[in-house]
């Protein structure tokens, strides 16, 4: 049987082709946020939550930017309904930030460097060759990486 929606919100056309892969996506981070955190450090629990919020906001931002197949309409509606960060989709368009993971790891305070995040280091620059962030596990992504 067909899901009933909501009389309030009012799906634009196509909606129905990205559907299942937000309410896969949703699914997946519901699971992450009942995961139980047994012997995980604390930070190293929200990775996977991270990870798939950012996942989500990909989506999005490519079916719209990079392959052109939803309307600006369906983009729009997916931002109002928080499918996407749209403050983390802004800074993938300006240069420098294409792969940017997550908003924490370009801000300038709560690190050790008072610098940005470990994972915003261009690989050559970096003396540690494998890496994982602490907000969020990002491995790296400085662009060029
Ligand atoms: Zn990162
Ligand atoms: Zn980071």
């Amino acid at each position: 049987m067909p899901k009933i929606k909501t009389s309030r919100v009012k799906y634009p056309e196509g909606w129905e082709l990205i559907e299942p892969t937000l309410h896969e996506l949703e699914a997946k981070m519901r699971e992450a946020e009942n995961d139980p955190h047994d012997g995980k450090r604390k930070c190293e629990s929200l990775w996977p939550i991270f990870k798939i919020a950012h996942q989500k906001s990909r989506y999005i931002y490519d079916l719209y930017y990079r392959r052109k197949e939803i309307s600006k309409e369906l983009y729009e509606f997916c931002l109002d309904q928080g499918y996407a960060d749209h403050n983390l989709i802004a800074k993938w368009k300006k240069p420098g930030y294409e792969r940017l993971c997550c908003l924490q790891c370009m801000q300038t305070r709560d690190h050790n460097f008072t610098t940005t995040c470990v994972c915003r280091v261009p690989k050559h620059l970096r003396e540690e060759r494998v890496i994982e962030c602490v907000h969020c596990g990002c491995k790296g992504c400085a662009s060029g990486d």
